[in-house]
């Protein structure tokens, strides 16, 4: 599943890094980047479902 991060969304909660460590980590301010996008789908789902600002959004393109 191709995702990305809304930066102006994302609080830098720690959330999604936590659920799939996998896909997420943080960057230099702090904030999810997406480190990989090959991750387990139920887990970016999940991450996705428990982000508070719905940063992460699913790339279409
Ligand atoms: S769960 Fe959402 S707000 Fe929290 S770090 Fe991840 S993308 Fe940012």
């Amino acid at each position: 599943m191709k995702i990305k991060i809304n930066k102006e969304k994302c609080i830098g909660c720690g959330s999604c890094v936590s659920i799939a460590p996998e896909t997420f980590d943080f960057d230099d301010d702090g904030k999810a980047e997406i480190i990989n996008n090959e991750g387990e789908d139920a887990l970016i789902k999940e991450a996705i479902e428990y982000c508070p600002t719905a940063a992460i959004e699913i790339d279409k393109k």
